[in-house]
Order: C-alpha cells, then sequence, then structure tokens
C-alpha cells in the first residue's frame, strides 16, 4: 500500500478513496473568475483543485483564493522557489514544484522547511517533455526508466533535508509510455501516485487516452489519484474522470447510464433520446443505473439490470423499474417521466 499524505482535508494515498483533481485556466491574479471556475470544478465532483502560479501576482492570490476555496488548493510552480514560499506562506495545501529545476540546496531547503512547518507535501510532477538532459542522453529517448530516475532524483534532494511528505507523477502524452512508468515507479517505492496522461488532446481523444491511461492504472491497482488533462473547459476534466470512474468501476457517484447500440428494431431517435438523458443525469447524484433502450419488445429485458430506464416505440415507450415494466408512456413525455421515476428511488 501506498504511504497516505494529506491535502488539506482529502488523503491521497494509503488505501483512501482515488481523488479527483483538475486545474483552473483562469488567470490566477483574477481571483473571483478563479474563484467561479473552483465553485464550478467542486459541483462537478472535483476533490482537489491546482492552480498555475506563473509570477508573485499570481502568488499573492492565493491567499484570497484560499480565504473563499471549497476546495484543497494546490499551487503549480516551475523554478522559481520564491513563489513557492509566497504560495506556501499564503495557505497553499500542496505544491507541485520539481525540487531539481529551482536551483540549488539552500532553495530546495527553503521550500522543503517552509512545506514541513505548515505540514503540506509537495508533488514532483515528472514530465516526459520536459526530463533532464543527462537522463535524455542517457537513455536517447524519453523513456519510462528515464522518467522514473527523475522522479528519484527530486525526491533524493527533499529527503537530503528529510522531506519525505511526497506524491509523484510520471506524466507523458503517450499512454504505453506513462503506464510503464507508472508501473515501474509503483514497483521502486511506496509513494502515493498521481496518475494522468499528459496533453491528452481535445475532449474526445484526451478522454479516450486518459481512459485507456488511468483506467489501465487503475485495474493494476495502480494510481492515488488522477487528473484527465483535456484541452478544453476543465469541467469537462471531472466528468471524464467520473466516467473513468464509473467504466472502471472504481467508485460510483452519480448515475451511470447504459443505453444499446440500436440495431434494426429501433424506431425512435435512441441516440438523441441517449444524450439527452445523460446531460440530465450529470445533475443526478444517485448511484443508480438508467437504461435508455431502443424497442419495447427487447429492451426492458435487456436492461433488467438497470435500476430503472425507458424503451422506446412508436409514437410511446416503457418506463421499466428494474426489468419490470411500470407503464406505457407517450414518446414526448418519456424522459420527464423517467426522471420523475429517479426522482423516487
Ligand atoms: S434494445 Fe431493442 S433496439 Fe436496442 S439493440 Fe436491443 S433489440 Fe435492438
Amino acid at each position: 500500500m501506498t504511504k497516505a499524505i494529506q491535502v488539506g482535508g482529502v488523503t491521497i494515498g494509503g488505501g483512501a478513496p482515488i481523488s479527483i483533481q483538475s486545474m483552473t485556466n483562469t488567470r490566477t491574479d483574477d481571483v473571483e473568475a478563479t474563484l467561479a471556475q473552483i465553485r464550478a470544478l467542486a459541483a462537478a465532483g472535483c476533490d482537489i483543485v491546482r492552480v498555475a502560479v506563473p509570477d508573485m501576482a499570481a502568488a499573492k492570490a492565493v491567499g484570497k483564493i484560499k480565504e473563499n476555496c471549497p476546495l484543497p488548493l494546490v499551487v503549480d510552480i516551475h523554478f522559481d522557489y520564491k513563489l513557492a514560499l509566497e504560495a506556501i506562506a499564503a495557505g497553499a495545501d500542496k505544491v507541485r514544484i520539481n525540487p531539481g529545476n529551482i536551483g540549488g540546496a539552500d532553495k530546495v531547503k527553503a521550500v522543503a522547511d517552509a512545506c514541513r512547518q505548515r505540514g503540506i507535501p509537495i508533488r514532483i510532477g515528472v514530465n516526459g517533455g520536459s526530463l533532464e538532459k543527462e537522463l535524455l542522453a542517457k537513455y536517447g529517448r524519453v523513456c519510462p526508466e528515464a522518467m522514473v530516475e527523475s522522479a528519484f532524483g527530486h525526491i533524493r534532494l527533499l529527503q537530503q533535508f528529510d522531506f519525505d511528505d511526497i506524491c509523484v507523477s510520471l506524466k507523458s502524452s503517450s499512454v504505453p509510455i506513462t503506464m510503464k512508468a507508472y508501473q515501474l515507479m509503483s514497483q521502486q517505492s511506496n509513494y502515493p501516485l498521481h496518475i494522468g496522461v499528459t496533453e491528452a488532446g481535445t475532449v474526445r481523444m484526451g478522454t479516450l487516452k486518459s481512459a485507456v491511461g488511468i483506467g489501465g492504472l487503475l485495474a493494476l491497482g495502480i494510481g492515488d489519484t488522477m487528473r484527465v488533462s483535456l484541452s478544453a473547459d476543465p469541467v469537462q476534466e471531472v466528468y471524464a474522470a467520473r466516467e473513468i470512474f464509473k467504466a472502471a468501476g472504481i467508485r460510483r457517484e452519480g448515475a451511470e447510464l447504459v443505453s444499446c447500440p440500436t440495431c434494426g428494431r429501433t424506431r425512435i431517435n435512441l441516440i438523441a433520446l441517449a444524450n439527452e438523458v445523460e446531460e440530465r443525469l450529470k445533475e443526478v447524484d444517485k448511484p443508480i443505473t438508467v437504461a435508455v433502450m431502443g424497442c419495447v419488445v427487447n429492451g426492458p429485458g435487456e436492461a433488467s439490470a438497470a435500476d430503472c430506464g425507458i424503451a422506446g416505440g412508436v409514437g410511446e415507450g416503457l418506463l421499466f423499474k428494474r426489468g419490470q415494466i411500470i407503464k406505457k408512456v407517450p414518446q414526448d413525455q418519456l424522459v420527464d417521466e423517467l426522471f420523475a421515476l429517479i426522482d423516487t428511488l
């Protein structure tokens, strides 16, 4: 089992539930816009949020964001240890920084001491795209072994100062490299792992790559917290994370839609119907399975494992609960009737 670390009120590792993270894409020094996005992320099911801290204005905004932030707040810092110290003093709950990139042992010590004093962890975020030159020269390319070696290099820098409140990520835009890197790391250490595929792409391809990479690792029992990276509104990342959890059977939060693939018996616009139900289900918090089926003959039976559902016929459809037909419903009222039934579950 991995070691547990604490990020605000959320535990990562040590068998704690796998948490969902995302990152704002507002300017961090625009406190109101950042908080609005954080609230939207929290409402979507995000557990931990990260903000970029590229300059002192952003570091100084961290305190104001923290005052009203509904989620544990992680600051993302590259190179400048002064930004880290400012953000830590302002109340950050965790720092993502790579100690090897901040310019010397005294600076690493300053950051480690500040984090220790406030009891907050550091995430070492190895990224395949920014590996150390020496490692690229040694291995000749970005590979899992080079990424793991990079992580241990950063870890050693922190351990010099007795700092071990660490989690690690090893992200690459290649799913196979990412997966192998996490597997190697989990064999060689018990640091909690923040898993994800980086620069995964737009909603469709990025979700697919993340589903394979993150889902594959979860199936191997690897991963303590995760972020789906998408070129999209970050709320989409949280939705995708939830879907991956559901598909991997990891955490049931919210309703799951099952819908049939349609066939020659289908006489309704099932695709539009499934999309409409899926959209409305985002607001449903119950751990239920809801079916949308394309015909009244086979639909209720095929979906008997679902808690409830609808099956479309010509002009009217059926509302059913655990395979039992409840009533016939005119086509244009099917979705409303389904959600009325969901309310009673
Ligand atoms: S539920 Fe009906 S329409 Fe959908 S695939 Fe099965 S038989 Fe075809």
